[in-house]
């Protein structure tokens, strides 16, 4: 295969190894945790689930590393693994960071609990203002954080604006492109330095499992890999072989994830009912500029609040037939949940009305089913609040 082959045909064939095990047309599931060690081999030349150097790891590194086009790729046990393992790696005690000020509420909760303890100090930046980050540089300012869109809010972060700053000041760029997935934006071709993946979300694509991925340099990722071997959030062998299949179909499902993005949006748009509705594919969305530049769709979440208010917004999630409440997002199901009860609970009302977040807010994480079943279950459902 080319590399210039596109990405639907990646996701089926890069990474894939030559020798077919027995044939087999599908990896198997290499369900061991230590290997048969060969003459001559080193002590470094050791294979072992937990070091993420078996077959099962092997093939996803390879695979991921060139849907994002970076040079190599590491598979944790979480996303949050992929998250802390990499601020583990690349910061010391004495360093100092910049992060987006709305982040996905574990690492919101690493940061605020975990981080301080380990001597490592942090300043929070607003994504969308970059004139404002560079008063808070020190001279121990080692990398800078960021989500590619805020949840759930689906605020587009000013992405070229952080790599061109992390270049200005020798900082490593660090992006969780979760929300994302390599198929709408591939961050390393922007220029950040290391791009980060709750795999559990549209790069498994089953809600199935939980997983996570790293990818970058092969210096940074080797970095990573290193202190994930200490920590032991590795990926275990038949969560591998799950996440390889998902990944397979990752170019088709996030057409669909996209699709149901855009028409959701805008039957909400239409319908009376709904007050405001936020998704980057809105020509209203204040990023929308950049979300068409820099996207190949706005994916499939989106969030929106009624005119009536918190118990119409209940009431609405009550009414809806094919989206299940629940957290997460990017698997094949629609889910919805009022982010102020559930993800953003934990926040105080003040803390959540500073990013906007309203009470009443409903998101909705859209799946593959077709779109025009999903407009018609939420008109059956407004017709009801
Ligand atoms: C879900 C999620 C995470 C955490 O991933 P887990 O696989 O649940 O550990 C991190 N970042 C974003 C943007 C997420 O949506």
């Amino acid at each position: 295969m080319g590399a210039k082959a596109k990405i639907e045909t990646q996701a089926v064939h890069a990474g894939e190894p030559a020798d077919r095990a027995s044939g087999a047309v599908v990896v198997p599931v290499y369900q061991s945790a230590t290997f048969e060690s060969l003459p001559g081999e080193e002590y470094d030349d050791i294979r072992y689930a937990r070091l993420s150097n078996t077959p099962s790891h092997n093939v996803l590194h390879a695979k991921l590393a060139a849907l994002c086009g970076g040079e190599a790729a590491v598979v944790a046990g979480s996303g949050m693994a992929a998250i802390s393992t990499t601020l583990l790696a690349l910061l010391e005690n004495g360093d100092h960071f910049l992060a987006q000020d709305c982040l996905y509420g574990g690492t919101r909760g690493l940061l605020t609990e975990d981080i301080p303890g380990i001597g490592v100090d942090y300043d929070l930046i607003r994504g969308n203002d970059p004139d404002s980050w560079s008063a808070l540089l020190r001279p121990k300012t080692r990398l800078v954080y960021v989500e590619t869109m805020t949840n759930p809010l689906l605020e587009v972060t000013d992405l070229e604006a952080v790599v061109a700053f992390a270049r200005e000041h020798g900082l490593i760029s660090v992006v969780d492109n979760t929300f994302a997935s390599p198929v709408n934006l591939r961050p390393l071709e922007l220029g950040f330095g290391v791009e980060i993946h709750s795999a559990t979300k549209y790069l498994n694509g089953h809600s199935d499992i939980v997983a996570g991925a790293v990818v970058g340099s092969a210096e940074l990722v080797g970095r990573i890999t290193h202190k994930l071997n200490h920590l032991g959030g590795s990926l275990d062998p038949h969560a591998c072989f799950l996440l390889h299949r998902g990944l397979k179909t990752l170019a088709l499902r996030m057409r669909q994830h996209n699709e149901n993005g855009m028409r959701l949006s805008e039957f909400l748009v239409a319908q009376p009912a709904v007050a405001r509705v936020r998704y980057p594919g809105l020509a209203s969305h204040p990023q929308h500029g950049r979300a068409a530049r820099l996207f190949a769709g706005c994916g499939g979440v989106l969030s929106f609040e009624l005119a009536a208010g918190v118990e119409a917004a209940e009431r609405l999630i009550d009414a809806v037939e094919l989206p299940i409440s629940a957290p997460s997002l990017g698997g094949v199901e629609c889910l919805i949940t009022r982010p102020a009860a559930t993800s953003h609970k934990v926040m105080t009302p003040g803390q959540r009305e500073e990013i906007g977040l309203t009470e009443g807010l409903v998101r909705v994480a859209v799946g593959i089913e077709a779109a025009v079943d999903l407009c018609a279950d939420f008109e059956q459902a407004l017709a009801q609040i």
